[in-house]
């Protein structure tokens, strides 16, 4: 950010301010964490602040300290409508596109609030006042940290905003493995843990709070694995009838595809898992070194994310979209093969 830009938001946040801070649908760790993060961090400053998700987030998440004040925009509307039409600033956190809040978009556009998205992920659209943009960066935690040091208030953040903004930073870096991983990445963690975050706990918190059918889906999952040798490609299905078998919960199918990656000599994976209720297979994407599934994902899946990790949905059958993965592979080939 520009300095006159950190100087003007300096100037607005130094006088009481109505403040909704907004994550992305489906909020998944940096999502949930950055807008807790930056929310204890607005309350010091005496603001009235909301966060609001657009629905509702896995279990895994839900030990964040403040997490229980998080408004669900689809079951908690005519409040949130009303917050949101009253903010003086919104803060959108973790996405790049109006639209990626889902049944909040209309509600966001109309808002005459300020607008300042705090993001990682490619391609920012130009809705905000001021947009801290940075696809380098590891996760959306991170650029909160350094949003707040800044504004010269590292000194304020405590063990809340800590464990808030580690937990967001462990789960996008996969544990601090993605190359997106930085020594400054370290740096930021090793503050935070001495600022109060407990590592230990927050690992504990989020991956080692399984129920026994998490398992067992995961095991129906690996089972469905398919690997494309030729195409240094694997892929995932979980269909209705077997999240139904499982007794899915959200959250449950989270992280699975990695297994695709996990392979040796592949270097692209995907997971399709079928949503009848919304009449879509839900897609993610995983790929190692330059391969962008960011572009795979926008060309054919309507969706995009991140160099090597993007999601997506398609309306065809579950059938018919791992059909059509495998007819667009060969396209890719010479790309997947370089790697
Ligand atoms: P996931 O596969 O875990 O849902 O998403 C992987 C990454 O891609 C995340 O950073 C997520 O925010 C982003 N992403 C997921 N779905 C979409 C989508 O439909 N559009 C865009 N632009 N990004 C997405
Ligand atoms: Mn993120």
């Amino acid at each position: 950010m520009k300095n006159e830009e950190i100087t003007s938001i300096k100037q607005l946040l130094s006088t009481e301010k109505k403040i909704v801070i907004v994550p992305h649908k489906n909020p998944d760790g940096d999502a949930i964490g950055s807008t807790l993060g930056l929310y204890h961090y607005l309350l010091k400053g005496k603001h009235q602040v909301h966060v609001i998700a657009p629905n509702d987030y896995p279990h895994f998440l839900k030990w964040m300290p403040g997490e229980a004040n998080i408004l669900k925009y689809d079951a908690q509307t005519k409040e949130s409508d009303v917050l949101i039409s009253d903010a003086d600033i919104i803060f959108t956190l973790d996405f790049n596109a109006l639209n990626r809040a889902g049944n909040m978009e209309t509600a966001l556009a109309q808002s005459t609030g300020i607008k300042i998205m705090i993001d990682h992920h490619q391609t920012p659209d130009d809705y905000a006042l001021y947009t801290y943009s940075d696809v380098n960066m590891s996760s959306t935690c991170e650029m909160v940290y350094l949003f707040i040091a800044m504004l010269g208030d590292t000194t304020l953040i405590d063990a809340d905003i800590a464990s808030c903004l580690y937990a967001g930073i462990m789960t996008d870096t996969g544990s601090f493995r993605f190359p997106s991983t930085t020594s400054q990445t370290h740096r930021i963690i090793a503050d935070l843990i001495d600022k109060g975050a407990n590592n230990s706990q927050i690992h504990n918190n989020i991956y080692d709070t399984n129920s026994y059918q998490r398992l067992q889906l995961l095991g129906c999952a690996l089972t469905n694995l398919n690997v494309l040798p030729e195409h240094r490609a694997a892929y995932i299905t979980l269909s209705q009838e077997e999240l139904n078998k499982y007794d899915y919960k959200k959250g449950d199918t989270e992280g699975i595809v990695n297994y695709g990656l996990s392979l040796d000599n592949i270097v692209l994976a995907a997971i399709f898992i079928e949503d009848k209720q919304e009449g879509i297979v839900k897609i993610s994407l995983r790929s190692k070194g330059d391969f962008s599934v960011n572009d795979m994902s926008r060309s054919h899946f309507n969706g995009g994310g991140h160099i090597n990790a993007a999601g997506g949905r398609s309306e065809l059958s579950l059938n018919d979209t791992v059909e059509k993965f495998i007819s667009i592979l060969p396209s890719y080939n010479k790309a997947l093969n370089n790697e």
